[in-house]
């Protein structure tokens, strides 16, 4: 008889800690374990906003699954169909054609994305907050725009520069806003033309409250902190345009902002929408407490994509959050290892144990345990909370040390200019080399509808003289 093949989809929280856990009946040779990812990476999301704000080494914050999961196939591509009837997935790789791989137990863990609503203007000028490229990016862009607010003589062009939109008060938005509003302010004292009380920094919550996730009380706190460090915070209010990236309210105020931040929820990742999985109203895949997926034995699901029954508030479900998916993930591991051996799996069962918030150097929230901390404690449990998290002790010292390094030395300001297009220059240079400079229809803008493949001469069809035209 063959060994059973485990197939992981997705290799994030959920994904990567399963897999780890499961590596030991892998080592003993009773079941094969593979996990697909499109990226072959776990990130470790509350980091983003200290690596976007660049308290952490962007590298830092996400783990090579090649490293750390050994006895495990990690196929780099997307699973864009998950057909159980057949047993299969399918793969599309970074490169190649797609292709369908098999397995006997499935694990769904493709976490979740940005929620986003159809609000005109949302895709040609925000950003979400839920990679790695997303927190550079967004690190770089608010520094490039410090330096376009000290360059210009136009004073529209700097209000609009300065002026810093989040949308979305949960933890990705307010820690987020609090992380770089702070990085910015420590940078201005390298723009002796550009004074703090210039900036602002614009937080609108469709809910009258922020921070649901750690209580009203705290989540008031973390209001009046914000309030305090000058955060024009609008609650009660939505986003109905931000056409031309002009930010306009529900209640008819409007203004320009050169960043636009998304962070307004999540919602399961619609991978599991193409399959024949059980799904509830809000698309995330029905489980029991045990993390079976219902009625289909051999399927298992966790974290942000899956409807896991809250056993510690009777009728609730687990709430999409790091605590749940790497509490879940042990308990999954645990499950899959038990029904291998012929026993039967154990509910899941987490009682909560608090949120900690960061909201800048040295700022922060928290309850833990029915214990509210503020300021400096508070931020001292949210490092300590989430560096006892992180995969691997090596990664765990490397975030220790760079928070070491940053209180030694200052912050680094630098913006490292055009990361959108690192190979626009590039590029260039080598056109100016051919005889006819030509168009690469294939590189076209990402706005733009894809052209097929094929390479366009520009220039007017004259055989005496050619006239050229270069992007
Ligand atoms: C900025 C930010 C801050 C946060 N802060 C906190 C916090 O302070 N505390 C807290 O408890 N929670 C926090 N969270 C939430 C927490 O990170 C998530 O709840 C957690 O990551 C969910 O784990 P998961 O395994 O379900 O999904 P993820 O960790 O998102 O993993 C999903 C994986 O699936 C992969 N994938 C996606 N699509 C496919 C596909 N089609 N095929 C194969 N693989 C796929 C992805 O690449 C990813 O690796 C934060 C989230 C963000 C974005």
């Amino acid at each position: 008889m063959s060994t059973p093949r485990i197939l992981i989809v997705g290799g994030g929280y959920v994904g990567l800690y399963t897999a780890h856990r499961l590596q030991k009946l892998a080592r003993r040779g009773k079941v094969s374990i593979t996990v697909i990812d499109p990226h072959a990476r776990m990130t470790y999301q509350p980091f983003l906003p200290e690596a976007a704000a660049g308290s952490i080494e962007p590298r830092h914050v996400v783990v090579a699954l090649h490293k750390v999961l050994h006895r495990c196939e990690i196929l780099t591509g997307c699973v864009t169909h998950i057909d159980h009837a057949s047993r299969q997935v399918t793969l599309r790789p970074t490169s190649g054609p797609a292709r369908k791989v098999g397995y006997d137990v499935l694990v769904v863990a493709a976490g979740s994305i940005v929620r986003t609503l159809p609000v005109p203007g949302l895709a040609d000028h925000a950003i979400g907050l839920k990679s790695l490229p997303e927190a550079i990016y967004l690190r770089d862009h608010v520094l490039s725009q410090l330096d376009v607010a000290s360059t210009t003589e136009d004073e529209h062009v700097r209000r609009k520069a300065l002026t810093f939109a989040f949308v979305g008060g949960g933890y990705a938005g307010v820690e987020t806003i609090a992380e770089l509003e702070d990085m910015a302010r420590y940078a201005l004292r390298y723009y002796p033309r550009l004074k703090p009380e210039l900036m602002r920094w614009v937080l609108v919550e469709a809910n009258d409250h922020i921070l649901p996730e750690i209580g009203p009380e705290m989540g008031e706190y973390t209001r009046k902190q914000l309030e305090r460090r000058g955060f024009d915070l609008r609650l009660g209010r939505r986003v109905v345009s931000i056409a031309k990236g002009l930010v306009q309210l529900d209640d008819g105020d409007a203004f320009e902002a050169g960043t636009i931040v998304w962070t307004a929820g999540v919602r399961p990742n619609p991978v599991v929408e193409r399959s024949d999985l059980p799904l509830d109203e809000r698309k995330r895949v029905m489980c029991d407490e045990m993390m079976r997926v219902k009625d289909l034995p051999g399927v298992w699901a966790a974290g942000d994509i899956a409807n896991v029954p809250d056993l510690s508030t009777p009728g609730a479900s687990c709430s999409p959050s790091a605590q749940h998916a790497v509490r879940q993930s042990a308990r999954l591991a645990k499950n899959i290892a038990a029904v291998q051996r012929g026993k039967e799996p154990k509910a899941y069962k987490h009682s909560y144990a608090g949120s900690v918030a960061s909201l800048g150097l040295h700022k922060g929230a928290a309850k833990v345990y029915g214990v509210k901390l503020k300021g400096m404690p508070a931020w001292l449990m949210h490092r300590l909370y989430h560096v006892s998290r992180m995969p691997t002790t090596a990664r765990k010292l490397q975030v220790v040390i760079d928070w070491s390094v940053a209180l030694l030395f200052r912050r680094e300001v630098v913006s490292l200019g055009d990361m959108e297009n690192p190979r626009k220059q590039f590029r260039e240079a080598a056109r100016e080399e051919l005889p006819h400079p030509t168009i690469d229809v294939t590189e076209a803008p990402p706005t733009r509808k894809r052209a097929p493949a094929k390479k366009v001469t520009v220039g007017k069809k004259a055989p005496a003289k050619k006239v050229t035209a270069r992007r």
